[in-house]
């Protein structure tokens, strides 16, 4: 392909963030060019628990953000996504999460987010898996998704291309923009009204000095899954313990919140170390996906660490049974992050946009997000 070819919009980077930009262009009736240097997906959003969590947010904007994020991933049943509304429970078994889930709980309706507190009892019965000695409580929200990453993203990029004005080109590595300019490695060139660099973690390809100017910084998690559960044996809810009290930042509006913190810190050290919390999901295929860590720049290493998992299955194991919690696959994933931006746009060039770092809610946000930009411009 050496001639130069045409489209409204080159988004470069078929993760979840460049299929949302990419979605949305399209469903706006604009042709989009849609590069990934992958002939496969392989970056963060095939590695994730998919989890659509909108519990985790901030209530107000960023709620309401991750409910129209929400709203289209159940558009997406219609491409032959398997999304299954699940919940969520976070389960706690010490007095002061206890008392951080009662005052959230409390005043949710006052936020606008819908979760009710259980009993211990109660929440047995929404997630009879969870270990009921010592169970003090519950937080339940309706509002959470689980997907399958791998064929989620799979089946979006297939989708895009079969419905819309979208061409794929799996496998290609955009080297240069100048706009209106987007080159490829090999030479492929094409000429686009926009473009937008949705990159993940590779800051180096594509405007280094933006990036280096942004802040941005990358983070490991370590990952584990089981096989298929026995029988068809179903988790429910996505579950979460006590320790994402402290990960999340929808609990920070809790006044209770610091003495959870304060009790980690002094208790927890390898927990705090690692930047732990323990969360499960499972997937269409009953497989039971358990994580995770937080490792920052300097400190990922290519090497998972052994302890890492041995902590998350201690802590798992306070809070869940199995019935076959053998492990059948370790991975680990790797997000891009801004210490204190939810996301981050920058405008290199007229027309061009650099559109990354949704930290750990790349799945929860990105289609609120990229419907947010265009309607934006428009
Ligand atoms: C272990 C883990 C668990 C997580 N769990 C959840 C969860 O349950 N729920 C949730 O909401 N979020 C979760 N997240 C966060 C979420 O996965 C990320 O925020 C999201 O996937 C980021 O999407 P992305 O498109 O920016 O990155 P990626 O998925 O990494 O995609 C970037 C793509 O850009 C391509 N690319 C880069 N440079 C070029 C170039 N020059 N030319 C062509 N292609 C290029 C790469 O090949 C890659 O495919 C998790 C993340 C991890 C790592």
């Amino acid at each position: 392909m050496s001639t130069e070819q045409r489209a409204d919009v080159a988004v470069v980077g078929a993760g979840v963030v460049g299929l949302a930009f990419a979605w949305a262009a399209a469903r706006g009736g604009r042709s989009v060019v849609l590069f990934d240097r992958t002939p496969a997906p392989q970056g963060a959003s095939v590695r994730n628990f998919g989890m659509i969590w909108p519990i985790g947010q901030l209530p107000g904007p960023d709620y309401a953000r991750a409910l129209r994020s929400r709203a289209r991933w159940l558009e997406l049943r219609a491409a032959g996504v398997w999304v299954h509304e699940c919940g969520s429970v976070h389960a706690v078994y010490r007095a002061d999460e206890d008392a951080v889930l009662r005052e959230f709980a409390a005043r949710a309706p006052g936020l606008g987010v819908a979760c009710e507190y259980l009993s211990a009892a109660d929440a047995l019965r929404r997630a009879p898996a969870l270990n009921p000695r010592g169970l003090l409580g519950a937080l339940h929200s309706p509002t959470e998704l689980a997907v399958n990453p791998p064929d989620a993203v799979a089946r979006l990029q297939r989708y895009l291309a079969e419905t819309y004005p979208v061409t794929l080109r799996l496998g290609v590595a955009v080297t240069h923009i100048e706009m209106p300019r987007v080159r490829a490695a090999g030479g492929e060139t094409w000429r686009v009204g926009r473009a937008f660099v949705c990159s993940g973690t590779d800051f180096e390809t594509l405007f280094p000095a933006e990036f280096a100017a942004a802040g941005i910084r990358r983070c490991k998690l370590q990952m584990m899954r089981t096989g298929p559960q026995p029988g068809g044996w179903r988790v429910g809810p996505h579950l979460a313990g006590g320790l994402t009290l402290c990960h999340y930042r929808s609990f920070e509006v809790c006044s209770t919140l610091p003495a959870v913190r304060a009790r980690v810190a002094a208790t927890m050290p390898d927990y705090v170390k690692y930047g732990i919390h323990v969360l499960v999901s499972q997937n269409d295929r009953g497989e039971v996906i358990i994580g995770d860590s937080h490792e920052y720049d300097a400190d990922i290493s290519p090497f998972d660490t052994a302890e890492i998992d041995a902590l998350v299955l201690d802590y798992l194991r306070e809070m869940l049974t199995l019935p076959d919690p053998r492990i059948a696959a370790r991975w680990n994933g790797v997000y891009a992050k801004h210490p204190t931006r939810p996301f981050v746009t920058a405008e290199p060039q007229p027309g061009c946009t650099i559109a990354v770092a949704p930290g750990g809610a790349g799945m929860t946000m990105s289609f609120g997000i990229a419907d947010d930009w265009w309607e934006g411009i428009e």
